[in-house]
């Protein structure tokens, strides 16, 4: 494809140039149709066919993704859990599964609800560890290592490449969580992985208003086969208007990442200066145990996810959100406003994230209006 020879950054901004032949519509068009009519012959036009199979306005989206992450091909889905979902619906009873014990609370409670429901076989390990991912993988056992780099919320970073050589010296697959990391600044297919994953809600859509998955590889076989299958059953492919939205907020994936970068940075510096801060958890930093791996892994950014653990008690750490007037307090990530929360509290009650730990989302505001909410926020709660 000519896009190929021009630099990912590029073939962004143009979301591949597909230029309406008809109209020279710069921007394709929004296709809403649920429904595709045959031609005279009764055969379909471009393959459409119904609405919960795939059309034109998904295609676009899959395609500039795939050409993203340098990818063969990629899946759409209504959310990133039901991307997450459709791989795991691959796995058989019996198999073994190796994940990380701090990761996305969703993931893990899938999961462990699958090793309950359907005997599936779940390691969860210390990820932080360098090495604790290749350990507890059992040739001929292990079916799919999943990993999170950078990892929520401690932001852990995972050496893919490592894991990726242990994960297929025993016949298994890597499946990375790339949500924090997508391929503006990390290409996990090129570093080893079998399956790129991202919750589209986040960098992707960019704006805080759409939900989406998406899952892309080079390994085209019947397990990706198996993949689009559980999409279609299921029902859980990305809908017109949310697809049309992502491939919007695509076009922009490069400039919002490397200033939230920026932002996230120049706050984890200042944060890790700051008396009532004990910890600050960013990957950009050189005092965090995964920056070497981080540096060589993410060359478009650390990303704009940072956590800090409060010097003080569990309500003065709520304060502090609470006290936010610029930061909105909300969870989620990956938009251009700053997001701020309180972790344990949005993950419930069996979280293990320290009650002391905010977890915070920079968009692409002032960052002397970030830093000075916070410096205030601070102020007033301690
Ligand atoms: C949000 C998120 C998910 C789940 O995605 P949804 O779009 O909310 O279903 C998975 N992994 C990570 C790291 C996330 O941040």
């Amino acid at each position: 494809m000519r896009n190929r020879s021009l630099s990912p950054a590029t073939r962004a901004a143009q979301a591949l140039r597909m230029i309406d032949e008809v109209t020279g519509a710069v921007v394709p068009p929004l296709d809403l149709s649920s429904t595709y009519a045959r031609d005279a012959d009764y055969a379909l036009r471009q393959g459409n066919i119904y609405g919960r199979e795939g059309g034109p306005t998904l295609a676009h989206a899959e395609a500039v993704l795939a050409s993203l992450d340098g990818a063969e091909a990629a899946l759409g889905f209504a959310s990133g859990m039901s991307a997450a979902v459709a791989l795991f619906e691959t796995l058989r009873a019996g198999d073994h599964v190796v994940a990380p014990e701090v990761m996305y609370h969703g993931v893990v409670g899938w999961l462990m609800r699958m090793a309950e429901l359907r005997g599936l076989e779940v390691d969860l390990v210390d990820a932080s560890q360098p090495g604790a991912l290749e350990a507890a993988i059992r040739p001929g056992q292990t079916r799919l290592v999943w990993a999170e780099t950078p990892a929520n919320p401690s932001w852990d970073v995972v050496d893919i490449g490592a894991v990726a050589a242990a994960t297929h010296a025993a016949g298994a697959r890597l499946a990375v969580d790339c949500t924090a990391a997508p391929p503006c600044t990390q290409l996990a297919l090129e570093l080893g992985a079998d399956y790129a994953f991202q919750s589209g809600t986040k960098y992707l859509g960019g704006h805080s208003d759409l939900t989406a998955g998406v899952l892309s590889t080079n390994q085209v076989d019947e397990t990706w086969a198996e993949v689009a299958t559980v999409r279609k059953l299921m029902g859980t492919i990305l809908s017109p208007f949310p697809a049309w939205l992502m491939v919007r907020g695509m076009r922009t994936l490069f400039l919002r990442y490397e200033r939230a970068s920026e932002n996230a940075l120049a706050l984890a510096e200042w944060l890790e200066g700051h008396p009532g801060i004990s910890k600050v958890l960013y990957p950009g930093l050189p005092s965090h145990p995964g920056y070497e791996v981080a540096k060589r892994q993410m060359t478009g950014g650390f990303g704009g996810m940072l956590s800090v653990l409060v010097k003080g008690t569990v309500e003065q750490t709520c304060d502090v959100v609470r006290f936010c007037e610029v930061f909105v307090p909300a969870t989620s990530l990956g938009g251009v406003e700053s997001l701020i929360e309180h972790r344990k509290v949005v993950e419930g009650p069996f979280s293990v994230v320290p009650e002391t730990l905010i977890r915070i989302s920079t968009g692409i505001e002032d960052i002397d209006d970030l830093r000075a909410d916070l410096a205030q926020a601070l102020e007033r709660a301690l």
